[in-house]
């Protein structure tokens, strides 16, 4: 509600917050990631991951050399060429992005967004990126928040990845009921028609990287990337905050 964050944003004001780490929110003297934090990205920069859909599957030493798809991705092709993560949705990374999206965080923004395009690095095919497409919310949804966090990350990877951010290519344009507890299949039913390119002429031809906080089974940016493609979008790749966690057995 537009309100509470005006009242936090009041409260901050005469109890200005304690310098944060962004993550955690433990105590940070210069407000950068602490490094129990740094620690923990480390580890999962270092798992190994779909090279696909990015989700993080463990250490390395418990796995086969080669590069083996999730389970989600062998049982079918995604409509996006790759997507990469900083993290699995868990621990301090959950915490922040509840902070950014519930409490109306929005300055943290910036120390998220420049996480991502520290894993756009780590990935050479984000290197061909045109354009920015964030994940929109419905208008109502945004007028309730205040803000969309998708497009509030856009901005920063943007600026710092110099790459243009098409605010409105995509459009939500019919409420999605909440997507938690459904299966892949009901959540794709669910999408369907939700979502429109609005300017075709701002994705045609390009590379995009499609932009949102979370990446949980992915139908939301699958769905997206479809719509994009079907308006002649070059390549579709997808870098989002966090990202999901596969716990299958090989
Ligand atoms: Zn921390
Ligand atoms: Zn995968």
């Amino acid at each position: 509600m537009w309100w509470k964050n005006l009242l936090q944003a009041a409260l901050e004001l005469v109890y200005p917050p304690r310098r944060q780490c962004p993550l955690c929110a433990g105590h940070s003297p210069d407000e950068s990631i602490c490094h129990a934090c740094r620690e923990l990205l480390a580890g999962y920069a270092a798992e190994k991951f779909c090279p696909v859909c990015g989700s993080f599957m463990g250490p390395k030493q418990h796995r086969p050399q080669s590069a083996m798809l999730c389970q989600d991705c062998l049982a079918g092709s995604r409509p996006f060429d790759l997507a990469r993560s900083v993290a699995p949705y868990e621990g301090p990374l959950r915490d922040a992005v509840h902070r950014l999206k519930y409490h109306g965080r929005t300055g943290l923004a910036r120390p998220l967004g420049l996480l991502m395009v520290e894993a756009a690095l780590r990935e050479p095919a984000f290197e061909r990126t045109q354009a920015l497409v964030p994940v929109p919310l419905s208008p109502r949804r945004e007028q309730q928040r205040g803000f969309n966090q998708a497009l509030l990350l856009a901005r920063e990877v943007g600026a710092l990845l110099q790459a243009p951010v098409v605010e409105g290519a995509v459009v939500k344009i019919r409420e999605t009921p909440a997507q938690t507890g459904l299966h892949r299949r009901e959540r794709l039913q669910n999408l369907l028609h939700a979502f429109a390119v609005a300017e075709p002429g701002a994705v045609v031809g390009k590379i995009i990287a499609i932009i949102d906080d979370v990446f949980t089974t992915g139908s939301t940016v699958s769905i997206i990337s479809q719509i994009l493609r079907q308006s002649g979008a070059a390549g579709v790749m997808v870098l989002t905050l966090a990202g999901a966690r596969k716990t299958e057995k090989w």
